[in-house]
């Protein structure tokens, strides 16, 4: 069973947050980790411009410090996304992440974007998945000699909720990888929103788009995408510069999130010895932080979790979501009760723990956990 670290995130002038915060990765022992002059990936997300619930800079602050301490060389790094906004090239992405407080200044550490300027760099890494045979992996996971997970624990539309799994699998998948893992989801063109531009015509890898004029239009054709022809990949999403086309999230997410898994384990796959995850459960909002806002938190400030094992960090962190108040003035709308399954609630029912049966399936890590409160005024500090 494996450890998962942990400190509530109240505090007051003799247990300031800080203090917590360093006894944490004390006990997470980094110097397994990183040994004198190793690249350190912390891999972590910067936020969508407008979103203002991503994690704290200077958060990531107290992981480069402690990286440096033991001789480290770490960098904050995060592959491009799939879909448009301010971070699907590593040009936008370098400023959203400096808009957003990542700068040298505040971190400590330098950006690196992975995958390269459009996301198409990658070497293919073999795994055992019951959906991938191999993965397309972004160089600067493979390349470094240490990762640190360092993620934003918080709801996600797909996949329930994102933490550390999320933050390796979907993070580290260049863009190709990423397009494979949101095979089983399908984009649809809002006429309304389509001024014919025909980018997306142009672009589509699979011809799966048509321009056509409404029998009942007058003025310009308009998108019109071939289900049947379409393999997913969303290349048209973010082409598409007026919001037009979204993606359908019919397709079983279940399998969005086995796959995701599987990328977590390719991008893992040499590194068992060499990665430790750190997630913030606060800020817990329904949505991710590739959305340009922020939803109330569901639940109230939980705290910090740390662990050797992706799959049990996530594990701990999703029950105790769970087992805290829900907050009626949010996406709940009502106060959930302790146990009740929050992120199922707001999102349709999503399984969220698909992730984490599968991680455990391939063998990423292990379900049960052992909870190891380091809260001063608890019993079970270590
Ligand atoms: S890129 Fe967008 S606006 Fe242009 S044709 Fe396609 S759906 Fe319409
Ligand atoms: S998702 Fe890919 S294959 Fe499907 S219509 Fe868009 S660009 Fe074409």
């Amino acid at each position: 069973m494996s450890k998962v670290f942990f400190v509530s995130s109240r505090a007051d002038s003799r247990e300031r947050n800080l203090t917590k915060y360093h006894r944490l990765l004390k006990n997470l022992d980094l110097s397994q980790v990183v040994d004198e002059g190793d690249l350190v990936a912390i891999k972590t997300s910067f936020g969508e411009r407008g979103n203002f619930t991503y994690l704290r800079p200077q958060y990531i602050r107290v992981v480069v410090d402690e990286v440096l301490r033991l001789g480290g060389k770490p960098f904050l790094t995060d592959a491009n996304t799939l879909y448009a906004g301010g971070r699907w090239n590593s040009r936008d992405h370098m400023i959203t992440a400096i808009e957003n407080g990542f700068g040298y200044e505040v971190t400590g550490a330098p950006i690196v974007i992975a995958g390269g300027l459009l996301g198409f760099d990658y070497r293919t890494v073999p795994v055992q998945g019951e959906h991938f045979g191999e993965a397309k992996v972004v160089p600067e996971a493979l390349d470094a000699d240490a990762i640190i997970s360092v993620a934003h624990f918080k709801g996600h539309m797909i996949c329930g909720f994102g933490g550390a799994l999320k933050n390796l699998g979907m993070g580290f998948g260049a863009r190709a990888g990423k397009q494979m893992m949101h095979s089983d989801v399908h984009p649809t063109v809002d006429t309304a929103k389509c001024d014919g531009c025909a980018r997306c015509y142009k672009w589509c890898p699979e011809k799966a788009v048509s321009m056509v004029r409404p029998p009942e239009a007058e003025g310009h054709k308009i998108a019109l995408i071939d289900d049947d022809a379409c393999i997913g990949c969303g290349e048209c999403v973010v082409t598409c510069f007026t919001d037009a086309i979204g993606i359908s999230w019919e397709g079983d997410p279940a399998i969005v999130q086995q796959k995701m898994t599987e990328y977590a384990a390719a991008a893992l796959h040499d590194k068992s010895e060499k990665f430790a995850a750190i997630n913030f459960i606060i800020d817990v909002t329904p949505d991710c932080d590739c959305l340009g806002w922020s939803d109330n938190a569901i639940v109230p400030n939980i705290g910090i979790a740390a662990s050797r094992d992706p799959v049990s960090i996530d594990s701990a962190s999703l029950d105790l979501v769970n087992q805290a108040r829900g907050i009626a003035e949010s996406a709940l709308e009502t106060a959930g009760a302790a146990s009740q399954d929050k992120f199922g609630a707001v999102h349709n029912g999503i399984d969220a723990t698909a992730q984490l049966v599968h991680g455990e399936k391939i063998e990423l890590g292990e379900r049960a956990y052992e909870l190891i409160s380091l809260d001063k005024n608890d019993p079970g500090e270590a």
